[in-house]
């Protein structure tokens, strides 16, 4: 499971805009900064690819990558900016909800969540809800190669993962499939590559 080829569909606000040729898709979601572009670059080996704005405000697009004309990673915006002002907030909901909740060929969402800090509430409030909603989950553990900090709680990735999945227990009835990654050392790629290709033939 390797990528060979990865290229650029198009931007769209809407669900109703993206593409409908039905390929089987991914959607990489996660609170701004856990890591997605970095991740998303080294999974398809280029420096630039992902290239959403950073920046809280602007306009929140839906971007569709095709890769190796099979099915598509898709780069939804990041939730969670600190200083976000409430709109922007309930924009988020919005947009991302109503793609989760109308697109059909979505295989399942890799929910990014940051394994060098201890569990946030709005990334297990984004799981559970993706759950409540039946929308299949995989999560995929970012930073996992940061060594325990002490204004990170001095806790290590393997602990925080463990936290997190624990904190689920309460809305899923079986905890989903999770990956630990890391975008500096490479760990956990070929594992992620091979986890979407067992999802996609199911
Ligand atoms: P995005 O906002 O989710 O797209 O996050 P970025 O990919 O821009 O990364 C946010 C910050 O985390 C940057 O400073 C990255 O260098 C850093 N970062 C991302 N992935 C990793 C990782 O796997 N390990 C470490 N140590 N830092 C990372």
């Amino acid at each position: 499971a390797q990528i060979k080829q990865a290229e650029f569909i198009k931007s769209s606000s809407h669900e109703s805009e993206c593409p409908k040729d039905g390929l089987p898709e991914f959607a990489v979601v996660g609170r701004s900064n856990v890591g997605k572009s970095s991740l998303v670059n080294a999974l398809v080996h280029r420096k630039e690819l992902a290239q959403t704005s950073k920046r809280p405000g602007k306009t929140q697009l839906i971007n569709h990558y095709l890769i190796n004309k099979t099915w598509y990673l898709v780069d939804l915006p990041g939730y969670g900016f600190a200083k976000a002002p409430t709109e922007i907030r309930t924009d988020w909901n919005k947009f991302t909800k109503s793609y989760f909740l109308r697109r059909k060929s979505l295989v399942a969402v890799l929910l990014l969540v940051d394994a060098s800090i201890p569990p946030l509430q709005i990334d297990l409030d984004c799981a559970s809800w993706l759950g409540q909603n039946q929308i299949p989950v995989s999560l995929v553990f970012t930073k996992c190669d940061k060594k325990k900090k002490k204004k990170n709680g001095g806790r290590k990735p393997e602990e925080n993962v463990n936290d997190f999945q624990e904190q689920l227990k309460f809305s899923y009835k079986e905890t989903p499939p999770y990956i630990m990654t890391s975008s500096v050392t490479n760990q956990g790629r070929d594992e992620l590559l091979l986890h979407i290709a067992q999802l996609k033939s199911y």
